[in-house]
């Protein structure tokens, strides 16, 4: 039977406590919500999503003391980031304790786990007696989803329940930070900045993005949150796009093509022109991530800008990037892993 759509949380959390699958909306993007204590449950989360089981998965807990339950070594650096940013879009990393199942970490020693900022989920979490393993509600290495038909889209004959908690308010997944010692080390980032850790922790955190091989940190895999269509920058990161009149008018520019832009701002008037010629032809279609180049409005509408040129039939889509500040950073590092 295809999953119910609805915003019940006591059948939600029956549903949880047989051991089922739940979708549930966070302030990142939708979580494909299991029993994270019970391997038999969490199994079910790898088999809906074809997720390879080397791929570990976030704990969601309802508040710091069910944190400090699943974890070794809850230190000053993971009480300052909790108490700053939780509920919220960071994930850290810790040793875990034993109760934490190995299926969950993936045979990893540490595991990761972040307080979601949902109302429905946390209300939902009240009602479970355990933390809840959530993995994107997708299919392996397609785009994260952002409302509860994104969901349903993929989903909704592989799991048991969709709690449907509108859009979600941020739209790309938490930043993810190892907390080693008193240090921290960013393994993703994502919808809390780097800026706003610094001011926090006094220091930047160090970085190790893009190790493809590196089991350890499997967040950082090269090819992920990927629409089908062919993603091709039009410019190099951190450099300005220059006119699009060139490429609109190479004649071996396949028919379908699509034209993705941080902001309209980018365009010049020549292009703006010819843009519009071609469209009225209904040669082409341009998305843009918002009209005025706000950071976190993009951000909020990046996924379902990469899921609609999917269902646009767009084949190849040549895309300029954010400016490389704050969420702007996790913009382009989603942009890059989907054009890798
Ligand atoms: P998702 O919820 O689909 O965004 O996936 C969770 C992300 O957290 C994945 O990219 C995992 O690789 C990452 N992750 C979860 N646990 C760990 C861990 N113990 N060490 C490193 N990365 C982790
Ligand atoms: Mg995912």
């Amino acid at each position: 039977m295809p999953a119910q759509i609805g915003i019940d949380i006591a059948t939600a959390s029956t549903l949880l406590k047989q051991g089922k699958l739940v979708a549930v909306p966070t302030e990142t993007v939708y979580g494909l919500a299991a029993n994270g204590l019970d391997p038999e449950s969490i199994l079910g989360i790898f088999e809906a999503k074809n997720r390879p089981t080397f791929d570990p998965l976030i704990l969601h807990v309802r508040d710091i003391p069910m944190a400090k339950t699943l974890v070794n070594g809850w230190n000053n650096t993971a009480q300052t980031l909790a108490e700053a940013f939780w509920p919220g879009p960071l994930t850290i990393i810790l040793p875990k304790s034993d109760i934490v199942p190995d299926l969950v970490t993936a045979g990893n020693t540490t595991v990761a786990i972040r307080i979601p900022n949902h109302p429905l989920t946390q209300a939902l979490l009240q009602l479970v007696e355990f933390p809840l393993a959530a993995p994107s509600a997708n299919l392996f290495s397609y785009v994260s989803p952002t409302t509860a038909k994104h969901v349903a889209d993929q989903m909704i004959d592989r799991i048991d329940y969709i709690l449907d908690g509108g859009e979600c308010s941020i739209g790309i997944e938490s930043t993810i930070l190892a907390i080693e010692g008193e240090t921290a080390r960013i393994l993703r980032l994502g919808g809390l900045s780097i800026e706003a850790i610094e001011t926090v922790l006094g220091h930047s955190p160090t970085e190790t993005l893009h190790k493809n091989s590196n089991p350890q940190s499997p967040g950082q895999l090269e090819h992920h949150y990927a629409p089908q269509c062919r993603l091709i920058p039009l410019c190099k990161k951190g450099e300005p796009l220059l006119s699009l009149i060139q490429l609109l008018k190479n004649p071996l520019l396949t028919p379908n093509f699509g034209i993705l832009l941080f902001s309209k701002q980018e365009l010049n008037v020549e292009d703006t022109f010819y843009l519009t010629k071609l469209q009225e032809a209904g040669k082409n279609t341009v998305y843009i991530l918002d009209e005025l180049g706000d950071i976190a409005k993009a951000g909020n509408k990046l996924f379902s800008t990469l899921r609609l040129l999917d269902s646009d039939g767009c084949k190849e889509v040549y895309f300029s990037w954010a400016p490389e500040i704050g969420l702007g950073r996790a913009i382009n590092d989603r942009l890059m892993r989907a054009s890798t």
